[in-house]
């Protein structure tokens, strides 16, 4: 998971990522408005936590551009401002929450993780595909035993859980572990999906949930067709 933090105040900005870091959670901080929509189109971020006062074009500007744009990216206001005007009119021009400052850690945590759920359809932070449990604070279970992953496979698991259904290339998958800084050739992902495959295969008995789609990357499959293409003598186990 990747949050972009767009903060001026550089000890805010650290609390934030120090909490977010805490958790396993990636981020990037922007210092302005500007520097904040320009990060948000190159990479696909999977929450923004957004300032309302930047010392260029203000938070309600920001969150106006983005949404004109039709980028849908769930944003999640953490200002000092606290009327009820304020909070109406960036929940009316498309923000998904609204924190003010001073936070609690567990809150800012707890209303990341439950707007990241809504808007990827998902109703509660599990995301349950057959025997396979993922939890989207960076738990994963097959058959209630933990799964020992790296915390890249997790990343990756992650993503395809939720856009499970999805073919995902794999630049979304470099995207989401390094968010466009230093990232490794794009032939990595498969190694990844290699090893994920083989960990999941073991527990599960040779069930195999990542697909191939060839020329366009993976996606993640039900448990019903994972059981399908399963190799037929490992059907019996399962
Ligand atoms: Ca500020």
């Amino acid at each position: 998971m990747r949050l972009l933090i767009v903060e001026d105040e550089s000890s805010i900005a650290q609390r934030i990522e120090t909490t977010c870091i805490s958790d396993g959670i990636s981020c990037d901080i922007a210092e302005d408005g500007t520097e904040a929509l320009e990060m948000i189109k190159l990479y696909d971020y999977d929450a923004v936590i957004l300032d309302l006062m930047l010392p260029d074009i203000n938070g309600f500007e920001v969150l106006s551009r983005l949404r004109a744009i039709k980028n849908g990216t769930p944003v999640i206001i953490l200002s000092g401002l606290n009327s009820t005007d304020d909070k109406v009119k960036c929940l009316t021009i498309g923000a998904d929450d609204y924190l003010t400052k001073p936070f609690s850690k567990v809150e800012l945590l707890a209303r990341i993780y439950a707007v990241i759920r809504r808007t990827s359809g998902h109703f509660s932070s599990v995301i349950n595909i057959g025997p396979l449990e993922i939890d989207i604070k960076r738990c994963v279970k097959i058959y209630d035993v933990e799964m020992p992953l790296t915390k890249k496979e997790y990343s990756i698991l992650e993503l395809l859980a939720l856009k499970k259904g999805t073919v995902l290339p794999k630049e979304a998958f470099l995207n989401h572990i390094y968010g466009g800084l230093d990232e490794p050739e794009v032939k990595i992902v498969d190694v990844f999906i290699c090893k994920l495959r083989k960990k999941i295969a073991d527990m599960t008995g040779g069930l195999n949930f990542i697909e191939t789609v060839w020329g366009r990357g993976y996606m993640l499959r039900d448990f019903e067709d994972a059981a399908e293409h399963a190799p037929v003598n490992t059907l019996m186990v399962s």
